[in-house]
């Protein structure tokens, strides 16, 4: 039997991956600080543990599985990276993860580790506006991410190519596009655009709070596909530098109120408030996925936010 190892298992894509991993036959070990908060763990064996420190990376990193998945990181939506207030944790946090668990993979000869990196990483200043946004994977230096979170990760992905280099590692790096749907998180501060619309719109009689504008601009990518794109690029066995995994669809906030509202059947006014609100427009770019799988994440919005917004009226009841 095949053995995979998630690192993250109880965060929202881990949980979905475990899931899927069992689909596939796999044993799956699950490691995180907390079960997953919406549904039950479909791991084989689920273990409670820091990952910042080094003898519980010791202990659950026991063996070469056949695959690895690096999802462990503090992290959350624009509430938490771009606020400024979570700066120090989120990059010392997720920093020693990924030294932890790259030091104890080469010492018992670990070949390949799945890191998800983020959108994040890319420049502030190739998404200043709508028309000329761009997040192709070559365009991410001259780096200047607009968060800690951003720097974190771009850091982490050089550590993880350095390991390939240096050690003949074959580890693979995603950059995640705003993934979202249902046993996602959806309130308490570290919730990301799609689920926290959702949760106000499920809650609101007249009026919905927006933060800024609403003429960000960001693309989504429904749970399945991004699952679905992970596995297939961490098995395909020949591109080993970051890819993006993510829609190209790009909407605005107003415009996914607008979705969201229409699945909902509620007629709401917008109400403009201020709040972090993170780069003006972001959206993947997706040439390079379609030449390294042969195909690239569909663009189904409409269907992935009703499946997350019915599971969010579900929660609040
Ligand atoms: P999540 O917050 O739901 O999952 C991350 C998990 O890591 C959490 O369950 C958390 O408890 C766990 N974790 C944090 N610190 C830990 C520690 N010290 N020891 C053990 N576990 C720890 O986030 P997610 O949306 O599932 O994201 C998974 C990965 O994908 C993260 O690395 C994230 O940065 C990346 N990513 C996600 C998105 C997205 O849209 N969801 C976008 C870009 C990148």
């Amino acid at each position: 039997m095949k053995t995979a190892l998630v690192l993250g298992a109880g965060g929202f894509i881990g949980s979905h991956l475990v899931k899927k991993l069992k689909e596939d036959g796999f044993l799956v070990n699950g490691v995180d600080l907390k079960y997953p908060e919406y549904w039950k763990t479909y791991a084989d064996n689920f273990i409670l543990g820091d990952l910042r420190k080094l003898d519980v990376v010791t202990d659950v990193v026991d063996r070469k599985y056949d695959e690895v998945y690096q999802l462990a990181a503090d992290m959350g939506g624009a509430g938490y990276i771009n606020s400024g207030n979570n700066d120090a944790e989120v990059m010392s946090n997720s920093i020693l993860i990924n030294v932890n668990v790259l030091k104890q993979a080469k010492e018992i000869g670990i070949k390949s580790i799945f890191f998800s990196s983020s959108a994040c990483v890319y420049p502030e200043y190739n998404q200043l506006d709508a028309k000329s946004m761009i997040c192709k994977e070559d365009t991410v230096y001259p780096a200047a991410p607009d968060t800690e979170y951003g720097w974190e990760k771009l850091f982490s992905e050089r550590l993880y190519l350095a390991y390939n280099r240096n050690y003949g590692m074959k580890n693979k790096i995603a950059r995640y596009h705003n993934v979202y749907g249902p046993y996602g998180t959806w309130d308490g501060g570290k919730e990301k655009a799609p689920a926290a619309i959702c949760r106000k719109v499920a809650k609101a009689v007249d009026k919905i709070e927006i933060w800024g504008n609403g003429e960000q601009h960001r693309s989504f990518l429904y749970i399945d596909e991004a699952i679905k794109a992970t596995v297939d690029f961490y098995r395909q066995q020949e591109y080993f530098q970051p890819i993006n995994i993510g829609s190209e669809r790009n909407v605005s906030i107003n415009e996914l109120v607008n979705i969201v509202c229409k699945i909902a059947d509620k007629q709401l006014s917008k109400e403009y408030v201020s709040g972090p609100i993170g780069v003006n427009a972001r959206k993947s770019h997706n040439d390079l996925i379609k030449d390294v799988l042969g195909y690239a994440p569909d663009e189904n919005l409409e269907y992935g936010i009703g499946q997350t917004y019915n599971w969010i009226k579900e929660q609040i009841k």
